[in-house]
């Protein structure tokens, strides 16, 4: 499970994120909505500490992330620690970032090799298995570049699930994709929901986020304003905002 506590996040005095609390269970996909500008991006970064909070904590079954110690007694943690915590989060972004001078399958491999120090043969066997099941098998061994952006995606999900972290974290993973590639995207994480795998999702595709949600969480002005069951939040939102924003013309 993740719990998040009091989280607040402010860029030189200017507050993004204030005072948010969360519990994500495992094995439950989570969709975070919200107008742009509303902290969305910014939470998901402070989850796995790409960025650092300003307050607040983030704990993984129970293990802090970013902060060592307890209680009020704590301190940053040292870079080698943070990586290897943060290796049970993995991020897919909205522009890929895969490898541009690895390979599908190298781009697949390298983290679990070099961080988490897997033999490489045992590493690739399980990343053409990971590939097969995103229906890249025949794409393994050539550059990222020859791809199309749906596959790109499904290369970068590869990736982040060849780590076999805790949660996955999206970040708008369809909106840089042409629309016909949305849908093999969206199938693959979809796939990954029945799995019972635990994801957070940010996303502007809201009939995708009522069919595979089980909580909805919605944000406006840096701070959760909802956190509803999909059809609660779709049909009858609790507040203005949210309404404005479900049924915007
Ligand atoms: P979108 O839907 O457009 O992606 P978002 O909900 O993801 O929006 P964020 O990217 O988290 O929003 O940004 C929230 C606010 O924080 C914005 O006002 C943004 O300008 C500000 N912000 C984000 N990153 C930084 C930064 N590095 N320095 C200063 N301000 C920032
Ligand atoms: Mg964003």
């Amino acid at each position: 499970a993740i719990s998040v506590r009091g989280l607040c996040k402010d860029f030189d005095g200017f507050e993004v994120l204030r005072d948010i609390d969360l519990d994500l269970a495992p094995g439950t996909t989570t969709c975070i909505l919200g107008p742009s500008g509303s902290g969305k991006s910014t939470f998901l970064r402070c989850l796995n500490w790409l960025e650092e909070p300003s307050a607040g904590s983030v704990h993984i079954d129970g293990k802090p992330i970013g902060r060592s110690g307890n209680g009020r007694a704590t301190r940053p943690m040292a870079r080698r620690e943070l990586a290897s915590t943060r290796t049970s989060i993995a991020m897919v972004f909205q522009h890929f970032a895969l490898w541009p001078h690895l390979t599908v399958l190298g781009n697949v491999t390298e983290a679990p090799v070099h961080v988490l120090g897997r033999p490489k043969r045992e590493a690739e066997e399980e990343g053409r298995a990971i590939l097969a099941r995103v229906g890249l098998t025949e794409k393994a061994d050539v550059y990222p570049h020859t791809l199309s952006g749906g596959q790109k995606q499904r290369v970068a999900i590869s990736r982040a699930l060849a780590m076999r972290p805790k949660v996955i974290l999206f970040d708008e993973p369809t909106s840089a994709l042409d629309p016909e590639m949305v849908g093999e995207v969206l199938s693959v994480i979809r796939e990954l929901a029945r799995e019972g795998l635990t994801m957070v999702i940010v996303t502007h595709e809201m009939s995708f986020a009522r069919e595979i949600a089980d909580t909805i969480v919605f944000m406006d002005g840096g701070r959760i304003r909802e956190i509803a069951a999909p059809t609660d939040f779709f049909t009858n939102p609790q507040s203005d905002r949210a309404r404005r924003f479900i049924f915007r013309p």
